[in-house]
């Protein structure tokens, strides 16, 4: 297959308890692996890698692909299957964001304080009609913004670089928070990865 799923980076049960080992069980080996499975189906025999060698390649150039049923496969399913990828290695539990970084000190020229920021994050999470996802992102002049985006519609295609992205698909929070997406937000604050995070700011 051209476009590959990562290996999980942890045990099902690292993130524990704010994301439960079940659903990250489900969520890696049923959903993810379809994203995988269907994109690879879709775009079987069309040499795509030749143009695009990464699965990031892919995702910012979809547009040029001549084949729509093929475009509409790419940002379906490759956007289900990029966006899991972003997902799995920007979780690790408990860590902090780095005061000294760039990215705590644009997040406070932004909003002002980190309380603000993370106002605003929940405000976008609860509002979010429908299946998609929750971003912080870097603008390419080096602003941060936060967006939503649905489905599986994803930064890399409108031109941003992803720094956290929340998952508001029920298939990544229903079995242990039912419908609470403010008790989901909470617990995942618990699992960011802040190092990595400061990272993808710094590309
Ligand atoms: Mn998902």
């Amino acid at each position: 297959m051209p476009y590959k799923r990562i290996t999980l980076p942890f045990a099902y049960e690292a993130l524990e308890p704010f994301m439960d080992a079940e659903t990250v069980k489900v969520h890696y080996e049923g959903h993810h692996k379809g994203y995988e499975t269907k994109l690879n189906a879709a775009i079987e025999g069309k040499n795509l890698t030749k143009d695009y060698p990464t699965l990031i390649d892919l995702m910012k150039n979809y547009q040029n692909v001549e084949d729509p049923a093929i475009r509409v496969s790419i940002r379906e399913f490759g956007g289900g299957l990029i966006n899991h990828n972003f997902l799995w290695e920007s979780l690790k539990l408990n860590t902090q964001i780095d005061h000294d970084s760039e990215l705590y000190k644009e997040i406070i020229k932004t909003w002002g304080t980190f309380d603000k920021f993370k106002e605003e994050f929940l405000s976008d999470v609860l509002t979010l009609f429908g299946s998609g996802w929750v971003w912080l992102v870097k603008r390419k002049n080096g602003g941060l913004k936060i967006i939503k985006t649905f489905n599986q519609d994803n930064p890399w295609f409108l031109g941003f670089t992803p720094i956290i992205g929340i998952d508001l698909w029920e298939h990544s929070y229903y079995l242990k928070h039912r419908g609470n997406r403010a008790a989901y937000l909470a617990d995942f604050w618990n699992v960011v990865n802040w190092k990595f995070a400061e990272e993808q700011y710094l590309k």
